[in-house]
């Protein structure tokens, strides 16, 4: 079967039809967060339910990288390249210093604790991103029952300069993957409210970045279907590859979809990686997939 399907022939540009989806490897139960590491050629990636972290080495193959992880799920890096990681379990974001010693970067708002960091995205100016939705305390199968203090599912910003945390963004259900425009003018937000309620939110917004963390904008990107925006990245021209139900989606800058890799198992999030930076990596629910790409990602995604 072909894993790609052409929906625009500028997808031909971005994906070759003959490209083999690869599955690096199996045995998750729920495949999230995956961040490259070119210096170490080296995919992390988070396996929520079983309270781990995964590292697959090119050439080497795969070992658990963190056990516990306090239920973790989605991974990025620093400007320093140093792992920033969302954890359910500790309703916090780390990272994790060169030495290996985990620093908080943010466990509270307004002295509430947090719900469950979902995923994360750091800004060329240091700034730390994250989404913060419910899931993690739901059920005890990605976290523990707990209830929200804080009440509602927000959008954060770590101010680099201080450490301070402010919401801004106040009108998710469930605020998911995130990723900025190659220009970092555009922070694009997954709502996939849907998970939960039928006739919820299966979209992405995207929304104009402003001075100090300002959004401002949030009109509807794209819909996806089937399944959800869990979690994407941009590729250097502005284009989004999004999780989806029937695998990744590529949409162009304004919202149009481009083409499909088809994957067999549900896609809950992408990383770019490899040679180049032209691998696509895609978690997906047992599986660790990757496929050979045109294009390459974005530099901070
Ligand atoms: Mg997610």
């Amino acid at each position: 079967m072909a894993s790609i399907e052409v929906h625009d022939e500028r997808f031909r540009i971005l994906a070759d039809e003959n490209a083999p989806l690869r599955k690096l490897f199996g045995g998750t139960v729920w495949a999230e967060g995956p961040v490259y590491f070119s210096d170490a050629r080296m995919l992390l990636w988070s396996d929520i339910p079983n309270n781990r972290m995964l590292r697959w080495v090119d050439g080497l193959g795969t070992d658990e990288f963190r056990r516990p992880s306090n239920f973790s799920n989605g991974n990025t890096r620093d400007r320093e390249g140093r792992l920033v990681t969302c954890e359910h379990l500790g309703r916090r974001v780390s990272r994790t210093e060169h030495d290996g010693t985990i620093t908080v970067l943010a466990d509270r708002y307004q002295g509430k604790r947090l719900n469950s960091p979902n995923d994360v995205v750091v800004k060329s100016d240091g700034s730390v991103w994250f989404t913060d939705p419910d899931y993690g305390i739901m059920s005890n199968f990605e976290g523990k029952k707990s209830e929200s203090e804080i009440g509602k599912n927000l959008v954060y910003r770590i101010d680099p300069s201080n450490g301070r945390v402010d919401a801004v963004c106040d009108d998710f259900d469930k605020p998911n993957g995130l990723a900025f425009s190659p220009d970092e003018k555009l922070l694009y937000i997954a709502d996939t409210g849907h998970s939960e309620r039928e006739g919820g939110a299966h979209h992405i917004r995207v929304f104009t970045v402003g001075e100090g963390g300002h959004l401002s904008g949030g009109t509807v990107f794209t819909e996806i279907k089937p399944g959800l925006a869990d979690g994407f990245r941009a590729d250097v021209e502005g284009n989004i590859w999004t999780s989806a139900g029937d695998g990744v989606h590529c949409y162009d800058p304004a919202g149009r979809l481009l083409g499909k890799v088809l994957v067999p198992e549900v896609v809950a999030n992408v990383a770019f990686g490899g040679e180049g930076g032209r691998t696509l990596f895609i978690a997906a629910s047992t599986s660790l997939y990757a496929i050979a790409l045109s294009v390459r990602g974005a530099a901070r995604t």
